[in-house]
C-alpha cells in the first residue's frame, strides 16, 4: 500500500493510559511531523471496553499467582473497534516474550501503513486473544517495563523518524548504526583539540576517499569490539 499525504502513517494504540500518549513523541522532530499531518496517533482507553460499573478490564490469573491478567473478551473488543478486520496494518503486542525490535522491522513497518500497538499491563493479557486478534509479540529488551507505554513510544519513534519527510537531512538516516549492519563511526566537531585530545587528522585532510575508508575501518573496529553478533549477523 501506498501512503500520500492524504493517507499519513496512522498509528493507534491501545492502553490503559491513553494520557501517556503523544508524551515525547509531542516535541522535536516527531511532534513537527505530527503537527503537519505526516503521521497520526490515536490512543484508545483499553477501559472503554471494560466490564459493568467499575470497566474492570482484568482478573485473577487461571491457576493461582500473584498479579492479574488483562481480560481477553475486554481486549478482544477493545481491538474489534479500533480497526475491523480489513485493517491492512499490523497489530503488535508490545512483550518481553516478543520477538526483538531491530531496525529492519521498524524499516518494514516505517514502509507500511501504519501500526496497531497493544500496551500490556500487570503480569500480561490473556493468551487467548493473541492468536485470536492475531497479535505480534514484540520485545524492545531483555528487561521487565511495568507497562507496555514506552516500549510502544520507543517502537513509534523509530518508525517516525523514517517516515519521508520527518527527518531534516534525507541522508542522515543512510549511514547510522546497524543500517548495514555495523555500528557507527564515531563523531567529531568543533573545537580541533579539546582537554589534549585532537580530532583525527584524516578528517581535517579534505581526502573523501580516505575519510570514507577510516570511517568504515572504524565501524568495523568497534562493532567488533562491542556486538561481535553484529557482524556473524551480517555474513550469514
Ligand atoms: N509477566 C510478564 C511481564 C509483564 S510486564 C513477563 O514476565 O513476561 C507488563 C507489560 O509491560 C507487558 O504486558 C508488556 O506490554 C510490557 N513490557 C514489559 N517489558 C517489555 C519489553 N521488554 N518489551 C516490550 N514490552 C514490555
Amino acid at each position: 500500500m501506498t501512503r500520500t499525504r492524504e493517507t499519513p502513517w496512522r498509528a493507534t494504540i491501545l492502553t490503559l493510559y491513553p494520557e501517556m500518549f503523544p508524551g515525547p513523541l509531542g516535541v522535536s522532530l516527531s511532534g513537527d511531523a505530527l503537527a503537519r499531518g505526516e503521521w497520526s496517533l490515536e490512543a484508545r482507553n483499553i477501559r472503554e471496553h471494560g466490564l459493568g460499573r467499575h470497566r474492570t478490564v482484568d482478573d485473577t490469573p487461571s491457576g493461582g499467582g500473584a498479579g492479574m491478567v488483562l481480560r481477553c473478551d475486554v481486549l478482544g473488543a477493545a481491538i474489534d473497534a479500533a480497526a475491523p478486520p480489513d485493517d491492512p496494518r499490523p497489530r503488535l503486542l508490545m512483550s518481553p516474550r516478543g520477538r526483538p525490535l531491530r531496525q529492519e522491522r521498524v524499516r518494514e513497518l516505517a514502509e507500511g501503513p501504519g501500526v496497531l500497538v497493544v500496551c500490556g499491563r500487570f503480569e500480561g493479557v490473556d493468551e487467548r486473544v493473541i492468536a485470536g486478534r492475531g497479535l505480534e509479540e514484540v520485545s524492545i529488551g531483555d528487561y521487565v517495563l511495568s507497562g507496555g507505554e514506552i516500549a510502544a513510544l520507543t517502537l513509534l519513534d523509530a518508525c517516525v523518524r523514517l517516515l519521508p519527510g520527518v527527518m531534516g537531512k534525507a541522508e542522515s538516516g543512510v549511514e547510522e548504526s546497524f543500517e548495514g549492519g555495523l555500528l557507527e563511526y564515531p563523531h567529531y566537531t568543533r573545537p580541533r583539540e579539546w582537554e589534549g585530545q585532537a580530532i583525527p587528522d584524516v578528517l581535517s585532510g579534505g581526502n573523501h576517499g580516505a575519510i570514507a575508508r577510516w570511517r568504515r575501518e572504524q565501524a568495523e573496529r568497534i562493532t567488533a569490539e562491542r556486538r561481535p553478533d553484529l557482524l556473524t549477523r551480517s555474513r550469514s
